[in-house]
């Protein structure tokens, strides 16, 4: 098994320490309902992303997709 050879000195500890935070969430607002998501996630509102509906919330199923 691999073991480290050294103990991780303070300096080392720290540093990294230092490096270590929590993310900020990195939000926008939704192009048509205005809900804050992720950017390039479809929108958990009301399922757009990029100019149409992706998920189809509450509608029939559609195969045809106008580009
Ligand atoms: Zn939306």
């Amino acid at each position: 098994m691999a073991v480290p050879k050294r103990k991780t000195s303070k300096a080392r500890q720290r540093s990294r320490s230092a490096n270590w935070r929590l993310e900020v969430p990195n939000l926008s607002a939704c192009p048509r309902c205005k809900e804050l998501r992720p950017p390039h996630f479809v929108c958990p509102n009301c399922g757009y992303y990029r100019g149409r509906d992706v998920l189809e919330l509450g509608k029939k199923k559609k195969k045809k997709t106008k580009e």
